[in-house]
């Protein structure tokens, strides 16, 4: 029997979909997984596709060309090395295995190491846009050898989404860096969605119907924030439950889910010591919202503002609309711009040459931050590549400089009202940091030299020549 091209290992939702997607570029795949029943079902399914349904590991490594390429897409962790443990006695040196799950980029960095120096070659992939991008067109974040790349580039060019006929899929760097770089992805989409939720909910507050949501969310995904997540955001608002005719949006549990991609990323953040707070404020907004009886408890305890009913300041429901279109926009340019930051830092501290234009391009297509806005931000790197903040990219600095007033007054307006926008007001709380000549660092240095003699730096003193007082006053 003529061998495959390609193989993979896990047929649960992301598999299977990568497997027909794979097939359909004209490819002929070979499947196994660890529950054999699953394999059979699967290709019980698909009669007329080019598949070889194989119930050993064995089996599956006979029947595929060399050298190997092999995509692992079982669960991230532990099973990914049990996967990896039990091929490698099977393989041949110079086979390729690919890691396409939502791994941590630190265990990506830890087996392409333990590979390579056994001889076989690893790539970490990351693979966004949910089972539908899985299917039909995938953004791919691989991150390996190049030499490794370039083998296995014809299948993922094929398989990736295509933006403008260019496949979503670009060589990240080295070691864990598409690894790395699909986890900050995806703390991107956590801001991204977060941002959208709290517009909802001062809208919500402010007395808007969900038709009406429904309409600002489809007008906006007309103009700039044209995006996927505020194209489904409209959706969700159309929604009606079949049960009970209700909006389905009311019915919804407001308690939020997350698989941990988000934490790793700000746990990263911390650890390269970058400031991400409209990620942090996303994650946290996530936990916040599963503490949900205590929030319960709290809320006829901890009092709020004195006035009852929201109060719109004088501002007409269009102005509302507008002010914070412009706060939701001007926040996701600093997402975007402390995720890209976090990246750059990765970078450098890991030693992977970064291509940010090329990593916005990718993300163009397939994945769910997919985004008209991901154009400029590729062309703020193509005409800066070393460009230091995506804010002072000058289409970005017009944006926030014309749309920062605005974005004031809707976190003040959502303060005054006791509507939580941890996102809105940690990200403008950053713009305002990034962009003040004086901080209040001065006294804080003060501080750590009173009691810990960490001396300090003087204004009028050369850079660089540190000083500590002898006699700060005795405490009484
Ligand atoms: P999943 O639920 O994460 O994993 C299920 C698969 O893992 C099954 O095939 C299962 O085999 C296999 N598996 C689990 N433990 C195993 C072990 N010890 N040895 C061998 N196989 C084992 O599946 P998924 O949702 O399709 O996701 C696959 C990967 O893609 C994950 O890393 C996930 O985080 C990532 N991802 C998922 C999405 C998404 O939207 N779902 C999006 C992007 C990335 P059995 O059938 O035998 O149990």
């Amino acid at each position: 029997m003529e061998k495959s091209d390609f193989g993979l290992i896990g047929l649960a939702v992301m598999g299977q979909n990568l497997v027909l997607n794979v097939e359909s570029r004209g490819f002929q795949v070979s499947v196994y997984n660890r529950t054999t029943s699953t394999m059979e079902d699967f290709v019980n399914q698909h009669p007329d596709k080019n598949l070889v349904g194989c119930p050993t590991l064995e089996d599956f490594v006979d029947s595929l060309a060399s050298p190997r390429k092999i995509q692992i897409m079982v669960q991230a962790g532990k099973p990914v090395d049990a996967v990896i443990e039990s091929l490698l006695p099977l393989l041949d040196k110079d086979d390729i295995i690919i890691d396409g799950g939502n791994t941590l980029y630190t265990d990506t960095v830890r087996r392409e190491k333990d590979l390579s120096e056994k001889g076989f070659r690893f790539i970490g992939a990351g693979v966004s846009g949910g089972e539908e991008g899985a299917l039909k067109g995938p953004s791919i974040m691989p991150g390996g050898p190049s030499s490794t790349w370039e083998v296995m580039q014809p299948i993922f060019e094929a398989i990736a989404a295509k933006v403008d006929g260019v496949p979503c899929v670009t060589h990240i760097g080295e070691g864990g860096a598409g690894h790395f770089v699909k986890m900050v992805h995806n703390g991107i989409e956590y801001g991204d969605m977060q941002l959208i939720c709290e517009a909802y909910n001062i809208f919500k507050a402010a007395g808007f119907s969900n038709e009406e949501q429904a309409d600002i969310f489809a007008n906006w995904n007309d103009g700039d924030l044209e995006s996927f997540l505020i194209e489904i955001t409209a959706n969700i608002f159309n929604q009606k439950d079949p049960e009970t005719g209700t909006a389905i949006i009311d019915l919804i549990v407001d308690k939020a889910g997350q698989k941990g991609t988000g934490r790793w990323t700000m746990m990263s953040a911390v650890e390269q010591a970058v400031p991400l707070s409209c990620i942090g404020a996303s994650v946290e907004a996530r936990i916040l919202s599963s503490l949900r009886d205590q929030r319960k408890t709290a809320s006829s305890i901890l009092e709020g503002p004195s006035n009852q009913s929201f109060e719109l300041a004088g501002m007409s429901k269009e102005e509302l609309v507008e002010k914070v279109r412009n706060a939701l926009y001007a926040s996701k340019i600093v997402s975007y711009a402390q995720g890209l930051d976090l990246i750059v830092k990765a970078g450098k501290d890991n030693g992977w040459d970064l291509d940010l234009g090329a990593i916005a391009r990718i993300w163009r297509g397939g994945c769910i931050i997919r985004a008209k806005f991901l154009n400029r931000i590729t062309e703020a790197y193509e005409a800066n590549p070393t460009l230091n903040n995506l804010m002072l990219a000058p289409f970005f600095t017009e944006i926030l400089n014309s749309g920062q007033q605005d974005w004031r007054e809707v976190v003040a307006l959502a303060a005054v009202n006791g509507i939580p926008v941890p996102s809105f007001s940690g990200s403008l709380s950053y713009y305002d940091s990034y962009r003040a000549e004086r901080l209040p660092a001065n006294l804080l240095q003060a501080q750590r030299d009173f009691f810990g003699a960490h001396t300090y730096e003087r204004l009028d003193k050369p850079e660089g020549e540190f000083f500590h007082t002898e006699d700060w006053p005795e405490l009484i």
